[in-house]
């Protein structure tokens, strides 16, 4: 791990806990796309500064959540009202559980860890 993987604040906020950074696969929030993106600043709705019609220049706050480039650029409000951010993927949890780098974070949350077997467990089973 490292600075292009942190726990997602903004998705806490939602109570769902989930990774954020570059290096973290994703897709994208709206509810019905599934297009693939990361979860790195480049996708994440922050706070932005538009023109109006008039020139006249605004701030608009972002939701936090990700988005891909095309539901990115409908903006914020009122198109991401009421959105939840989605759960880490699959293919990033199986990560977090076997990569080598993350062998310490491993050893720090034993209860995050036996949580995450456990669902996988229960996937493989199903
Ligand atoms: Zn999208
Ligand atoms: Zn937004």
């Amino acid at each position: 791990m490292g600075y292009s993987v942190y726990e997602d604040r903004d998705a806490h906020d939602h109570g769902v806990s989930r990774w954020a950074g570059y290096g973290v696969p994703a897709v994208c929030d709206w509810p019905t796309c599934s297009t693939e993106i990361n979860r790195g600043l480049g996708f994440k709705c922050e706070r932005r500064y538009m023109e109006t019609e008039d020139g006249e220049e605004i701030e608009e706050d972002g939701c936090g959540l990700y988005f891909c480039i095309e539901h990115l650029a409908l903006g914020c409000v009122p198109e991401h009202d009421g959105f939840t951010p989605k759960p880490d993927t699959a293919e990033w949890e199986q990560w977090m559980l076997t990569d080598e780098s993350w062998e310490p974070w491993r050893q720090e949350h034993p209860e995050v860890v036996a949580q995450l077997r456990q669902r996988h467990d229960l996937e493989k089973a199903s």
